[in-house]
């Protein structure tokens, strides 16, 4: 069997520097630490934090915290002031282009644009945003979820969304509305890695993308490999993979999201060699 794994499989960027911070933080700390929901959306990295000294809360009036940790996904600006009057020690991990996208949304909200962001209103990374976008704001991951609009409208974008569903969004919208500001908030690091997982799925007769079942962006990467390949495998760990699913298959896929460890990337390459050699 050949096995290709992605180039970009793993963690990026954001998640990185977020880890680096809070492990550093643990390392040099007596007391346990807090972060405001789950660091990232992987719950073995979560596990392993845990015996580091790093707990995770819900709500921000545990009489335990004292220093807390904002994760990635960044949070709306009533979790600052409510952080600061508690008196918390804040660390602040949200990753640079999730505050880039905030700082734009608050802009289109102060320049009396009406605020649609495209993208999973249940996700805590736009959670956070609508705290920046007025009362107005709208939430659409779709064209059929849009309301009449007014007609200054300014378009963000969830970090992690697929350009495919911003360009319909967009192009819906440049319809029915006079002025238009857009701003493409998704990033780098998710466009090359959708790109790069569209193009293996295409080729294997088999992909496996290993990340949290919890993560957004590998959901997305498990949902697009499925459009061009008959059998897609969504795992966390090595444990998870079934040696039946091999049968007749001659080309592995494998890929991971961006809240996805390398070990963990690995850890799935070397049980599938193993199958492999088996067979
Ligand atoms: S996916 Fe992009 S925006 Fe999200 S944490 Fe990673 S680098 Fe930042």
């Amino acid at each position: 069997m050949e096995i290709t794994v992605a180039k970009m499989a793993g963690f990026c960027f954001g998640v990185k520097r977020a880890l680096d911070i809070t492990f550093d933080l643990a390392k040099n700390s007596q007391e346990r630490i807090y972060t405001y929901g789950p660091l990232i959306h992987n719950p073995q990295v979560v596990e392993n934090l845990k015996n580091e000294g790093v707990d995770t809360v819900d709500s921000l009036d545990s009489p335990d915290i004292n220093t807390i940790i904002i994760r990635t996904h960044g949070v709306s600006p009533k979790v600052y002031v409510e952080t600061s009057k508690m008196g918390y020690n804040v660390i602040d991990a949200t990753c640079p282009f999730v505050k880039k996208a905030q700082k734009f949304t608050q802009e289109l909200k102060e320049k009396g644009y009406q605020v649609i962001i495209i993208g999973d209103r249940h996700h805590p990374e736009v959670q956070g945003l609508i705290g920046f976008a007025g009362s107005d704001v709208v939430v659409v991951d779709d064209t059929d979820q849009l309301p009449p609009l007014k007609n200054k409208v300014g378009i963000i974008v969830q970090t992690t969304q697929a350009f495919e569903t911003f360009e319909r969004i967009v192009s819906h919208i440049l319809r029915y509305t006079r002025e238009v500001k857009i701003y493409n908030t998704i990033c780098d690091s998710t466009s090359q890695r959708v790109g790069e997982t569209k193009e293996l799925a295409q080729k294997v007769d088999l992909m496996i993308i290993v990340g949290g079942k919890n993560s957004a962006n590998t959901n997305q990467l498990a949902k697009l490999s499925k459009d061009v390949c008959a059998k897609v495998y969504h795992i966390e760990t090595s444990d998870e993979l079934d040696e039946t699913w091999f049968h007749n298959v001659t080309n592995v896929g494998i890929t991971g999201g961006a809240s996805t460890p390398q070990w963990i990337i690995d850890a799935v390459e070397y049980k599938i060699k193993e199958i492999s050699v088996r067979r």
